[in-house]
């Protein structure tokens, strides 16, 4: 019975938005070679390959981007949300563009992914120093707070987190990174997942919850992705 692997990126097999350790990427190839890989992560599939390579991508049996609402294996993709946020979503959207106190708009606001999308106030356009007044700004008037808040109690079946430093995620209620367990429905076999965010407001804490409750199943959080490294050296030794 083989053993599966599923591993965050940012934060685990990476440092946060940042590209793999040359080392440990090198390491690491080897390990998906005589493994059974999988990744999930947030980001985009051009992202995730900025960040840990081509050839580490396809070494992967799969990997889930968009948290699972974008699936492929190598560059062949498998499956792809076509979910769109509702008519009324934007114009709730387009009113806070319009209503923030907050000065400074860059353009590119809604972002559309596959199974989701992200919004920005300040925009995906902005300078560090934009974003960095948007964060203090934040801070001080909890502002994606309450707009999240909001879409929670006014849509039941779409759920807004607050995501990354400047954005709201905004996607259908039970689509976050456990929906990638409807392809590991064998519960004989034994699985490890491994993430740096498992803690009730971190994305990975849906799915590492479901899988300590399998019986083969466990969960890893790491610290960062030289813990990542020790953690599996230690299991696989
Ligand atoms: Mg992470």
């Amino acid at each position: 019975m083989s053993t599966k692997y599923v591993f965050d990126v940012d934060g685990t097999l990476t440092p946060s938005r940042g590209i793999i350790d040359l080392d440990f990427k090198a390491w690491f190839n080897t390990f998906c070679l005589v493994n059974d890989v999988y990744l999930v992560t947030g980001s985009d599939r051009d992202k995730t390959i900025e960040q840990i390579s081509e050839p580490t991508y396809n070494l992967c049996k799969k990997v889930y981007n968009c948290s699972g609402s974008d699936v492929y294996s190598g560059s062949e993709k498998v499956r792809s949300s076509a979910w769109k946020v509702p008519p009324s979503m934007h114009r709730i959207l387009d009113g806070w563009l319009q209503a923030s106190r907050f000065p400074v708009r860059t353009g590119n606001h809604k972002e559309e992914r596959p199974g989701m999308m992200n919004f920005s106030v300040v925009g995906r356009n902005a300078t560090k120093e934009q974003r960095a007044e948007y964060v203090e700004y934040d801070t001080l008037n909890k502002e994606r707070e309450t707009i999240a808040h909001i879409i929670n109690s006014y849509y039941k079946d779409i759920t807004a987190t607050v995501g990354g430093e400047t954005g709201i995620d905004i996607h259908p209620t039970g689509s976050d990174k456990s929906q990638i367990l409807e392809d590991f429905q064998n519960y004989r076999e034994k699985i490890h997942f491994f993430g740096d965010s498992i803690f009730p407001s971190g994305n990975d804490w849906s799915i590492a919850k479901a899988i300590e409750e399998r019986t083969n199943g466990k969960s890893h959080q790491v610290k960062d992705w030289r813990d990542t490294w020790k953690q599996l050296e230690e299991l696989t030794t």
